[in-house]
């Protein structure tokens, strides 16, 4: 029988201090256990360090049935933290959860201290999956299946809303969501969205497809590593040493949560998206490529997914095919057929396109590649921080991206990788931390992740990269996604106005937030330069697309995006400012 949040206030308040930590082990030991079947994927709490499963039993129906919480985990403490969590919610409705302090809870039980900085994020993991099932049952309540939405919070992926049954049920709860994102409290997390510029106004930043603001827990804590317990990785077992330790592998778990990876193993930290595709080429290409193979990508890839192909091509002797695109700028999926041959070992495509917006259906394409026994290489840039990403529903070979476009610092991206592709790849640095043995005449190679990372690896910002991606699941990458997606449609229907403009790409239902465009008459470079003037950030040039932009007989383009903190204001802005630079370029 569990014990009532009442018992548990009771208890804690009786024992020393030295003994509260022990506490929650006792929980723990008295917490039912989960039957194998609801320990699935479904029910996995992305975000802890160890492994969690939670799920509710709902008795009643509508607005007024009652949650009771079923969850377990392989660590007492988890267990205790769950016990703790089920006093605190069973026997309320959806509303009532929603509603419920649980920060109080765990203050009056002084958890802050007690537990451990990967710890409080995995509670806070479990806490979301509380409310997001309670989100979801209040949806349901307004018609809509809540398994198909639920499944669709956690599981959605790129494109998928086109084809996937039950999709248009899916677009209603997500229109219906009772707890829509807040982009005004969202931007209040973001100091330099916040800071006064020198015209008096604040920064309207329309750059994130180039590299996104960082909210305040990412910069704090990559400050209380700094200052608290820094040290190096895998050196030392002193206590920053092991501290250190704790923070750098809790963050691989954390991403490896989040992509829903089958292992911690299987991330590779990177120094970002390029160096990642750059490792896949020498390290699995070079080994696997012979003259008359062939590598299949696309015209709309960043240089960073296309030139890597096409040199590893030119070393081994292989051809690079394109996959034709639709004249609105979508992958042509009924010419695939004709590119995609026994022949073709390799196809690299990017999730969505950092120049279109196009998103890709990668779990098609990845079907399609097995056919022939192609190995796909996602570049998940643009699309992970934007998307919900599930590397093993989409059967991926390998996924890359960067750090600094999730909210999180520079320096640091992400190599995932396929067990057994990980395995047939090579190591392409060579150093300390990735070796087995050394001997004078040869060496041999430690397991992945660390046959990949040799060398001292960029430590503080892998640990501020595992807060942006607890930021990013608290907040709802899913909410974000389609708070990105009201953007755009607004941004759209107002620039489709302004004479003269031409809009690139396909229409909003195949789209994230990325919008690139021309106006006659005006240069991007200059239309960049008018809008700085009106503090309005946006990109101009070939955006490291220069074949794409080649097929689209411009040299140049604006080019806007959005993330979780961009408003409707910061439309409105941008709309002024392009009024502005027509009055500017009318008096010359
Ligand atoms: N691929 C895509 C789609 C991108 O948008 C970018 C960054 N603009 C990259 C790759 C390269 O990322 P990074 O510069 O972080 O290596």
């Amino acid at each position: 029988m569990l014990l009532t949040l009442d018992e548990i206030f009771n208890e804690f308040a009786d024992l020393d201090r030295q003994d509260q930590p022990l506490y929650l082990l006792e929980l723990g030991d008295e917490l039912p256990e989960l039957p194998d079947s609801a320990r699935t994927a479904e029910n996995r709490v992305h975000g802890c360090q160890s492994q969690v499963w939670l799920t509710t039993d709902i008795q009643g129906a509508g607005e007024s049935a009652i949650f009771t919480i079923a969850a377990d985990s392989d660590s007492n403490i988890v267990r205790g933290l769950i016990a703790i969590l089920a006093a605190a919610y069973n026997g309320k409705t959806a509303r009532e959860i929603l509603e419920y302090d649980i920060d109080a809870v765990f203050h009056r039980l002084n958890l802050q201290q007690h537990i451990t900085p990967q710890r409080r994020n995995g509670l806070r993991g479990m806490v979301d999956r509380v409310l997001t099932l309670a989100r979801m049952h209040l949806v349901a309540c307004n018609g809509v299946d809540s398994q198909d939405s639920g499944r669709d919070t956690d599981r959605n992926r790129v494109g998928s809303h086109v084809t996937r049954p039950g999709a248009a049920k899916i677009e209603q709860a997500r229109a219906e969501d009772p707890f829509p994102l807040n982009p005004d409290a969202i931007r209040q997390q973001f100091p330099v969205l916040c800071r006064v510029l020198p015209s008096g106004s604040r920064p309207i930043f329309l750059d994130s497809g180039a590299s996104a603001q960082k909210p305040q827990c990412v910069i704090d804590k990559e400050r209380e590593v700094e200052e608290q317990y820094y040290a190096n990785a895998h050196r030392g077992t002193y206590q920053f040493g092991l501290r250190i330790d704790e923070g750098f592998e809790g963050a691989r778990s954390k991403i490896a949560g989040f992509l829903n990876a089958p292992s911690a193993d299987t991330i590779i930290f990177t120094p970002g998206t390029t160096i990642g595709l750059n490792m896949i080429a020498a390290g699995w290409g070079r080994r696997h490529l012979q003259p008359g193979d062939e590598i299949l990508t696309t015209v709309m890839e960043h240089h960073a997914n296309f030139v890597p192909w096409q040199q590893l091509a030119r070393q081994c002797g292989a051809t690079l095919k394109l996959i034709p695109l639709t004249p609105d700028g979508r992958l042509d999926m009924e010419q695939l057929d004709f590119v995609l041959t026994r022949r073709t070992r390799l196809l690299a495509v990017t999730g969505m396109s950092n120049m279109l917006g196009t998103i890709n259906p990668i779990r098609e394409l990845v079907r399609r590649a097995r056919g022939v026994g192609a190995c796909v290489v996602v570049d998940g840039a643009q699309s992970v921080p934007h998307l919900p990403t599930d590397v093993l529903a989409d059967d991926m070979d390998f996924l890359v991206f960067s750090g600094h476009k999730l909210y999180g610092p520079t320096g640091i991206g992400v190599l995932y990788g396929k067990p057994e592709r990980l395995e047939e790849m090579d190591p392409v640095i060579f150093g300390g931390h990735m070796i087995s043995e050394v001997h004078i005449e040869n060496s041999s190679w430690s397991a992945a992740p660390a046959k990949f990372e040799a060398g001292t690896m960029p430590i503080v910002q892998a640990i501020g990269l595992g807060t942006a991606i607890d930021w990013v699941q608290q907040t709802g990458l899913s909410r974000i996604h389609k708070h990105e997606q009201d953007l755009t449609t607004l941004a759209m229907e107002r620039l489709k106005t302004v004479p003269g403009i031409t809009i690139y790409g396909p229409g909003v239902a195949d789209r994230g937030g990325i919008i690139s465009f021309r106006i006659d008459g005006i240069h991007p470079e200059d239309l960049a330069a008018i809008l700085d003037q009106k503090d309005v950030f946006a990109r101009h040039g070939h955006h490291c697309t220069m074949p794409l932009h080649d097929w689209l007989g411009v040299s140049a383009t604006t080019r806007i995006s959005f993330a979780a903190y961009n408003t409707a204001d910061d439309v409105r802005a941008l709309m002024d400012a392009i009024q502005f630079a027509f009055e500017r370029l009318a008096k010359r």
